[in-house]
């Protein structure tokens, strides 16, 4: 079959520092998948994507290609959505093993599809094959039958999943291009996007532990893989949290299934259980933007959001979410700092937060500290008999 590039022009093209096109990647990731380009030749075309990066247009097609080259799995046929989360990879970071179990409890459906360790990293799959008859393989209806029995189910991608990422991943490991931006964001997301979850929690570590050792770098990472989901339907959030010190007291495969058997039991090192209990709460918190006096807060909007957070039914009949709502924390005449938290949003569905936030735009309005509030009074009228 002829083929309609050559894998010289392209490591060229990006060793040169051009945009590659579209067709240029699709043709890239599908033909290294087949066999076409060699190993050497990826590893070339890696390092020069590590070197000279890739623009988001770039990026977010290598993710999909990557995706393109396996199954898309679904999961419309469980009655609860679905959530998943993902950690970057970092030392002692057992979060994955407590909190699917914890999500799973709150009412969740977890399709957890881990990974091995990589370079210095723990695996989750690695840890969890240190209990004696755990196997990491599953078929899709055995994880389907695990889920719909436990809520949660932590296995290996199959073989049908980003098979495009699994050679990359391998190739990477032992080509020193691991820590590129791009690479790990596609990585990660075309196997979560792949996965079909409705809604994904990154932990992007960060300090000597992690990939990106620079907050700056795991921020970029995080706005980079957070961009992806939300292109592709997928309600992602992202975390930077801190790996310049090991996670909880242990570091190595039993002993970390042990240390999390000590925090599903209520014990546990402090870190492990706040970091697993972040990760659980999928609240949201919106910010102010400026300081100043808080003029406005719009009932309407707020009881909008709220309903669509899951307090109030859509149609008749419905099950409420009785843990679903916002809090307050200023009211118009208080004064506020930029940043400072207005209101909290409560949801046990993820998938609700967006459409909940758009409920808020305008929601509150902050002016000068002398601007008058606008609000009524308390009581407006008072009519005797
Ligand atoms: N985890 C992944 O799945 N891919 C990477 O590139 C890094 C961490």
């Amino acid at each position: 079959m002829s083929e309609r590039f050559t894998a010289v022009e392209i490591i060229t093209a990006k060793r040169d520092k051009y945009e590659l096109s579209d067709q240029q990647i699709d043709w890239t990731v599908d033909a290294y998948t087949r066999g076409v380009i060699a190993d050497e030749q990826m590893s070339a075309l890696l390092m020069a994507i590590l070197l000279n990066g890739m623009s988001s247009q770039e990026i977010s097609r290598w993710t999909d290609a990557m995706i393109a080259s396996g199954e898309k799995m679904s999961w419309s046929m469980l009655d609860r959505p679905t959530v998943d989360k993902h950690s970057t990879g970092g030392v002692g970071d057992k979060i994955t093993l407590p909190l699917a179990p914890l999500v799973a409890a709150c009412g969740a459906a977890v399709p957890q599809l881990s990974g091995r360790g990589l370079g210095h990293t723990g695996g989750t799959l690695d840890k969890l094959e240190s209990i004696k008859g755990w196997k990491a393989s599953l078929s899709n209806n055995e994880m389907l039958k695990v889920i719909q029995e436990c809520g949660a189910v932590i296995c290996a991608a199959g073989a049908g999943l980003a098979p495009a990422d699994k050679k990359l991943y391998a190739l990477r490991d032992v080509t020193g291009t691991v820590e590129a931006i791009p690479l790990i964001a596609s990585s990660i997301m075309s196997k979560k996007i792949a996965e079909g979850t409705s809604a994904l929690v990154l932990d992007v570590k960060t300090g000597s532990g992690a990939f990106m050792s620079d907050p700056k770098d795991a921020a970029l990472l995080a706005r980079t893989m957070v961009d992806l989901g939300k292109r592709a339907g997928v309600t992602t959030r992202a975390l930077v949290t801190a790996m310049d010190v090991p996670l909880g007291l242990t570091a190595g495969n039993s002993l970390e299934i042990r240390e999390t058997l000590e925090v599903l039991a209520g014990g546990g090192p402090s870190d492990v259980v706040e970091l697993t209990l972040l990760f659980a709460n999928e609240k949201i918190e919106i910010k102010a933007d400026s300081s100043g006096k808080l003029l406005t807060l719009d009932a309407l909007k707020v009881g909008i959001s709220a309903w669509r957070l899951g307090a109030g039914r859509q149609k008749q009949g419905e099950v409420l979410q009785l843990g679903a709502g916002i809090e307050i924390h200023a009211k118009p005449g208080d004064i506020v700092k930029v940043g400072q938290n207005i209101l909290t949003l409560h949801s046990d569905e993820p998938a609700r937060f967006d459409r909940a936030k758009e409920a808020l735009v305008g929601a509150f309005s902050i002016g000068g500290v002398d601007d008058p509030i606008k609000r009524l009074p308390l009581v407006i009228e008072r009519i005797e008999g």
